[in-house]
């Protein structure tokens, strides 16, 4: 299972198969869903979310590559 990342367009694998269920593979993630005060949503992957500020908004992950 993967889904594709809104800041660099990347596709990232995600735990979603009951394997990974059993597993809790930590590495099996690459990244997770956002959730901006304004109620927008963005998967991204851990490489752009270290580089969104601490308090990140949509305009951040606009900016992103
Ligand atoms: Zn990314």
């Amino acid at each position: 299972m993967s889904e594709r990342c809104e800041g660099c367009g990347d596709g990232v694998r995600v735990a979603g198969g009951i394997g990974d269920i059993w597993t809790m593979d930590p590495t099996g993630t690459g990244g997770m869903t956002l959730e901006f005060t304004d109620d927008s949503e963005f998967f991204l992957c851990f490489d752009c979310i270290d580089a969104l500020p601490d308090e990140p908004t949509a305009g951040d992950v606009a900016a992103l590559d």
